[in-house]
């Protein structure tokens, strides 16, 4: 078999989800699919960056180069081995046809030790999988492991020194009862890489452990498919399409369906829009003015950043706010700079931004959370937090429950309902168009900024004002849109 279809971990793993994944995973190792974007990579670095932090719990260990071709890492770690190194950190072993590199090896009175790191909270079914097939190559080269651990990060800790970044959880058992079924997976996995691509029928593998990056092949691109009914995550939609349910036009008359999906079916069937005579009332808590409109960026990173965070606890790190009043329409805007807490600043530009406000409108109540972590961190200011979230006023639930577009596809999500809903505005013409690539941005603006040269950060830091900017003229848009329709339905 040549170097390049040989197993690894990553695609052990992979083919443990699917033979199809692996198979292109192996044969296209290039594929547009495969490329990792900026979120993506921002979770490999922050991984990198977790795994170096963990080494430094295990003094003396030997790192292996990682830079090296797979057999000089293997014969690097034999050669480490023969030297007497009992803390390994990246040694390699092929066994089976399979190349694996371990993140921690280490020798104590029970024996070796193995030591996967994880920058998860907790330990996920798949890291079993991850760490039993090393498990089994580290054996076939007489290394039975005694132990073996998942080290991943003590949602507990907190910033700076309250704990223990890490905790680690013993998964012996669990991976010993895996690996019954670790060679016969190799072999299967083998012939799969040696042979043509085979057939595999979509199902809830394409979305768990997690999602395929390969669905657009897989499954049907139309717009109606079953996946596409409001609520139904991967599990409902599988279970439709073993009933033989596979269009939201098959589903049978009397369903029970959440009432979004009874008004999705209606305006599918009648290809237009859906509007309920509530909506009028729905909408009386707008009718106020001066009425502003709030929409937060923020950052989220594995090893936590500023004072009693957690890891992967999220962070308001940026705001745009418009103001509609007598006098007109106003804008104000805040995103942090540099490394040091913004989250004091934030709150006291909020609260002076908002504080003439009657209503402050959101969209879902990803607002509501921040205002009250602020209220958390900020105290001094909690009074004025307070009075501000008791003005919210939250738009996602009035669309839901009242209007349904086809265009919508089953999702609320404001860039979902914004373009049936507002066909001259969308984020089609931004650089930034998901929260997921903000929150990565932002965190390499504030974290990073000497390793991006200075037009490249003018360029971020506009196009991430131009982001958040856009979601709250969306709400005010799609206010004005909803005004409309009500008017027409009553
Ligand atoms: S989308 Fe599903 S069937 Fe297709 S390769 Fe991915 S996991 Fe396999």
């Amino acid at each position: 078999m040549p170097e390049r279809a040989r197993l690894t971990k990553t695609l052990f793993v992979a083919g443990v989800q699917c033979h199809r994944k692996l198979w292109w995973q192996v044969h296209e190792p290039t594929a547009v699919e495969l490329q990792p974007d900026i979120v993506l990579q921002d979770l490999f670095d922050q991984g990198t960056h977790v795994g170096a932090l963990a080494r430094t719990r295990y003094a003396g260990g030997v790192l292996l180069d990682r830079g090296r071709s797979r057999d000089e890492r293997v014969a690097d770690t034999a050669r480490a081995l023969e030297a007497g190194a009992t803390v390994l950190f990246e040694p390699a072993f092929e066994a089976d046809g399979v190349h694996v590199a371990a993140d921690v090896l280490r020798r104590d009175d029970q024996g070796w030790r193995l030591t996967e790191v994880k920058s998860s909270s907790s330990v996920k079914p798949e890291h079993v999988a991850d760490a039993a097939i090393q498990a089994h190559v580290l054996s076939r080269n007489g290394l039975e492991p005694s132990t073996v651990e998942i080290l991943h990060l003590n949602p507990g800790f907190t910033h700076p020194d309250g704990g223990d970044l890490f905790a680690a959880t013993d998964v012996t058992a669990e991976v010993r009862a895996r690996r019954t079924t670790v060679p016969g997976e190799v072999a299967a996995q083998l012939a799969v890489v040696a042979g043509p691509l085979p057939d595999v029928a979509p199902g809830l593998h394409c979305h768990e452990p997690r999602q395929c990056p390969f669905h657009d092949r897989c499954w049907p691109a139309d717009a109606n498919h079953i996946r596409h009914l409001y609520l139904v995550g991967p599990k409902k939609t599988v279970a439709y399409m073993q009933r033989g349910i596979h269009r939201i036009d098959d589903l049978p008359p009397d369903e029970k369906l959440p009432d979004a999906a009874r008004r999705q079916r209606r305006a599918l069937a009648g290809g237009t829009v859906v509007v309920e005579r509530t909506l009028s009332h729905a909408l009386a808590p707008f009718a106020v003015a001066p009425l502003g409109f709030l929409d937060f960026e923020t950052i989220a990173r594995a090893v936590p950043v500023w004072d009693g965070m957690s890891p992967w606890t999220m962070a308001a790190a940026q705001f745009s706010y418009h103001e509609v009043s007598a006098d007109g329409l106003r804008h104000e805007e805040f995103l942090a700079e540099g490394p040091l807490d913004a989250r004091p600043v934030i709150a006291r530009r909020l609260v002076e931004a908002t504080r003439n406000a009657r209503a402050v409108v959101t969209y879902s109540a990803f607002e509501k959370t921040r205002i009250r972590d602020l209220q958390a961190v900020v105290p001094e200011l909690a009074p004025d937090l307070r009075a501000l979230e008791a003005k919210l006023v939250d738009l996602l639930p009035v669309i839901r429950n009242n209007v349904y577009h086809p265009g919508f596809r089953g999702s609320f999500s404001i860039k979902h309902v914004l373009e049936p809903l507002v066909p001259d505005l969308s984020y089609t013409d931004l650089v930034i168009v998901n929260g997921m690539v903000a929150s990565v941005e932002i965190a390499r603006l504030l974290f990073v900024a000497d390793r991006i040269p200075a037009h490249e950060r003018d360029r971020v830091r506009a196009d991430l004002l131009a982001y958040c900017q856009r979601d709250t003229e969306a709400m005010l848009r799609l206010l004005h849109a909803l005004r409309g329709l009500a008017s027409g339905a009553s």
